[in-house]
Formats: C-alpha cells, sequence, structure tokens
C-alpha cells in the first residue's frame, strides 16, 4: 500500500510520501536507543511537565489536527474535534496518575524489605490503524513515555500526515529527540523490526491478520505483544428496557466514525417482544442520517476511508444477501457521488449458523437478530469468535447479573453503548486480541515488573 494522503471523500491523491530506507530506518533505531538511556532518567515529573505540554498543544490546535484527520480517513469533523480532545484528557490522565501507578509496591516477605518495582523496557514499537488516527497513538504513547521507554510509530499508510503530526507534537511538547518518531513504512517491513534487537516490544492495533502476523514474529524473539483487533460486537436489548434510548443508542454506537470502530455495535440482538417496534424506530433513525461532506458540521456519516474497505463491506453485504438476509435500507455503495460513500444499512434475517454472521462488519451496516429470551441472547452474543465488548439493554437487575457474569468480552456496559474510558482498562478477549490498554493496566504491560528482595 502506498503511504499517501488521498482524500476518502473525493479519491483526490494529496500528497505522497516515500517509504524509509534501510539505512534511515538503522538511524531512527539508533536514535531511540540512544535517547532510551537517558530519558530512562528523568524524573516522573520532567515527564508529566511534557505530557501536560502535549495535552496543551493538542487543545489549542484541535482544529487543525481533526481537519488533518478527517482529511486523511474521512471522519466526521465534529467526531474528529472530540478525538483530539480526548487526546488531551488521556495525556494529563497518565501525567497525574502514572507516579502513582509506577510507584514502588512494599510486600511483607521473610526479607527484611521486598517490593516490586517497575521499570522501562526501551523501544517499543507501535503499529496502529486509521480509524482513530490520532486517539489509537496517544492511548499507547501517552504511558509508554510516561514509564520511561521510547516510542516507534508506524501508521497506518493512509495517514502518514497524521502519523507526522503527532510526533511533532510530542517533540514540541518537550520529550527528547529521539523519544517518540514516526517510521513511514509499509506493512512488509514490521517484522524486520521486531527481529532488531533495539527494539523491544510491540502492540498492535487493528486487523486479525495483522495482529497473528505481528505476534508470529514477536513470539520468534520471544518479545512481549499487545494486540487489541476486530470485534463483532453485541447489542443485546431485552424486553424489559428503555426502547426509545436504546434505539438512539444503538444507531450512534453503530454509525460511530462512519461504522469503522472495533468497538462499535454490530450485531443487535433483540428480544422478539420489542423486536418490531426496535426495528421500525431504528429503520427511522438511519433513514434520518446526512451522509456527505465530512468536513460539513452538520454530516452524520461520512465516506469509508478507502476504496478496498467500501469494496469489501459491499462484498459482505451482498453475501449476507445470498445466505438468506433481508436487507431493510441501503445495501448498495452510493454511485452518485465520487468518494467511498456507503449508505446507513440494516440486514435482517440472517441465518445464525451461516459464516458471515460471524464476521466484522467494519461500516454503516447493522445485523439485526431476534431471539426469544435472555438465555437465547447470550448464546447468540457469545456465538463469535470475538469478544470485545458488547452493550446490554435492560431494567431488570437479575438479567443485569447476568448479562455482565455470562458475555464473553473484555467489556459489558449495560444500559450504555461501549466506550473507551483513560480510567478503565481497554481490550478484547477470543480472536479480539489480549492484553489491555488505558488505566493502570494499560500502564503495566509494557515495563519489567521487577521483585527486589533484600535480606
Ligand atoms: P490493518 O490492515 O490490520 O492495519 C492496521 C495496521 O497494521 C496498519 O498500520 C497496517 O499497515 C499494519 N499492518 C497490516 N498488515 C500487517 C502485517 N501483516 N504485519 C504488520 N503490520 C501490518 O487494519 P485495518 O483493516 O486498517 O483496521 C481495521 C481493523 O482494526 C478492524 O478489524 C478493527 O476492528 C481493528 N481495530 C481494533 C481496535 C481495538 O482497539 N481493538 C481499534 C481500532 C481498530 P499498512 O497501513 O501499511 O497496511
Amino acid at each position: 500500500m502506498a503511504i499517501a494522503t488521498i482524500n476518502p471523500a473525493t479519491g483526490e491523491i494529496f500528497k505522497t510520501f516515500e517509504a524509509l530506507n534501510d539505512a534511515e530506518i538503522t538511524a531512527k533505531l539508533d536514535l531511540a536507543n540512544q535517547a532510551f538511556e537517558q530519558y530512562r532518567q528523568t524524573s516522573f515529573l520532567t515527564r508529566s511537565h511534557a505530557l501536560q505540554k502535549a495535552a496543551d498543544i493538542l487543545e489549542q490546535d484541535k482544529a487543525e489536527f481533526a481537519k488533518l484527520m478527517t482529511l486523511e480517513m474521512g471522519k466526521p469533523l465534529k467526531a474528529a474535534i472530540a478525538e483530539v480532545e480526548k487526546c488531551a484528557v488521556v495525556c494529563r490522565y497518565y501525567a497525574e496518575h502514572a507516579p502513582g501507578f509506577l510507584a514502588d509496591v512494599p510486600v511483607k516477605t521473610d526479607a527484611s524489605h521486598s517490593f516490586v518495582r517497575y521499570q522501562p523496557m526501551g523501544a517499543i514499537l507501535a503499529v496502529m490503524p486509521w480509524n482513530f488516527p490520532f486517539w489509537q497513538v496517544f492511548r499507547f504513547a501517552a504511558p509508554a513515555l510516561m514509564a520511561g521507554n521510547v516510542g516507534l510509530l508506524k501508521h497506518a499508510s493512509n495517514v502518514p500526515q497524521c502519523a507526522l503530526a503527532i510526533e511533532d507534537i510530542i517533540r514540541r511538547a518537550g520529550f527528547p529527540e529521539g523519544a517518540f518518531q514516526t517510521l513511514l513504512i509499509g506493512a512488509a517491513k514490521v517484522a524486520d523490526l521486531i527481529a532488531d534487537d533495539r527494539v523491544k516490544a510491540a502492540t498492535l492495533t487493528g486487523s486479525e491478520p495483522a495482529g497473528a502476523s505481528l505476534a508470529a514474529a514477536a513470539g520468534k524473539q520471544i518479545k512481549k505483544t499487545v494486540l487489541e483487533l476486530g470485534g463483532s460486537d453485541p447489542f443485546i436489548v431485552l424486553a424489559s428496557a428503555d426502547l426509545e434510548t436504546a434505539v438512539v443508542t444503538a444507531t450512534t454506537a453503530r454509525m460511530l466514525n462512519n461504522g469503522q470502530s472495533c468497538i462499535a455495535a454490530k450485531r443487535f440482538i433483540i428480544a422478539d417482544a420489542i423486536a418490531d417496534k426496535f426495528e421500525k424506530l431504528l429503520l427511522e433513525k438511519f433513514e434520518a442520517l446526512k451522509v456527505g461532506d465530512p468536513m460539513q458540521p452538520d454530516t452524520d456519516l461520512g465516506p469509508l476511508a478507502t476504496p478496498g474497505i467500501l469494496q469489501d463491506l459491499d462484498q459482505q453485504v451482498q453475501n449476507a444477501v445470498s445466505s438468506g438476509g433481508k436487507v431493510l435500507t441501503g445495501g448498495h455503495p452510493l454511485s452518485d457521488r465520487p468518494g467511498n460513500f456507503y449508505p446507513p444499512t440494516i440486514i435482517i434475517d440472517i441465518p445464525t449458523d451461516t459464516p458471515i454472521a460471524k464476521e466484522e462488519f467494519f461500516g454503516p451496516v447493522a445485523l439485526l437478530f431476534r431471539v426469544p429470551d435472555i438465555d437465547a441472547a447470550i448464546k447468540l452474543a457469545n456465538d463469535s469468535p470475538f469478544g470485545l465488548g458488547a452493550s446490554a439493554w435492560t431494567t431488570n437487575d437479575q438479567e443485569c447479573d447476568r448479562l455482565v457474569e455470562e458475555i464473553e468480552a473484555g467489556a459489558v456496559f449495560i444500559n450504555s453503548m461501549v466506550k473507551s474510558d483513560p480510567q478503565l482498562p481497554f481490550g478484547g478477549i477470543k480472536r479480539s486480541g489480549y492484553g489491555r490498554e488505558l488505566s493502570i493496566q494499560g500502564i503495566h504491560e509494557f515495563v519489567n515488573i521487577k521483585t527486589v528482595w533484600v535480606k
């Protein structure tokens, strides 16, 4: 894939970039290692100040950064602005809390004193996706830098200007040269980087094939990885639920980021008793959405990020139809305009045992399933290779307890859509990946948890 900015709303090639050559990559790895030797000695106070400064820069220039994201991957501008603001929040969160998260932990044993110490590992490679081009990177970078690690970013090839802007923000914030570098490289270079002694660990957010390939390369080198992969998250609505709120939230949860979010609600599992009403209301909401230029403030749904994603999504919709699904609205790319536009789409009646019912639809397509009761709802929710986040709606306490206990996922949200929050761990189980980002668990992923025992 070429490294380039191509406007998804028009197809216009805006800017192309040369990938780094091997000598340039080596120089950056050397710089990262030199920077680490100095940077690991800095105090939490120094790191916190720099991270607070990064938050200031994000807030001051949020309009500029948001425009860049919208230009490169097509998310509505209002969502892009909110993303930049959230990046500032995660920077401030770790600036404040990391010293506590990483403080020595005394443990009473038969030693005169024993404790746990958290130490940085060195250069961490972050392979990141285009869908939240700023947020995905900052939620890695903020804890990694606070822990004293240095970062190497291999961003998705369609968001090179976002990748360079993030490197620049971190430099301007006062982190030393080499503490965080963007590597403009293709995916084919990742395995070599993992094999390099100067890279100590890696995290990848993206698709299953990319995650499996990175983890295989890291496995050969016995290097730690965190994987944040795909999802086909259930959105369960039981008969006792507040239906109006559930439908409004269902629409937001499916359309978030033009439908291209790992934690977007993708499979809507609705109790028979309310299914007709839910379907009718959801259809109204989907058909009322404004599809168009993502730079316009009133646009709800912009284009998909690339022509390939548009093609893949349409193929999945056609497969769903040939497997027995029925399209209630949408169902074909919008051919009346340039760009990668796909309309809000609802598909019902897909047999639950067909392979397509278990795939992740990465775009504005909702699959609706009907179930007789909570047992069937939980069974269908868990009948998925993925396990990222689940949203479930009920006003019954016993049902709530069962949903929390029995749903197989990294997160369960009751009467809310699934969302990330710096204070809560984020990550999946099954084929959605392993490890956690955010909160105290996130900052402990890339540190040496050293046991100290002194007699
Ligand atoms: P992708 O193709 O896997 O790309 C993600 C990143 O991995 C890009 O930087 C890409 O580089 C790189 N990459 C691709 N193939 C690779 C390989 N074989 N080895 C090493 N690196 C490789 O993902 P995508 O399709 O753009 O993103 C959508 C997927 O990400 C969805 O499945 C979504 O659910 C998931 N996602 C998960 C989370 C989460 O937190 N769990 C968050 C967001 C997205 P190039 O761009 O150069 O190919």
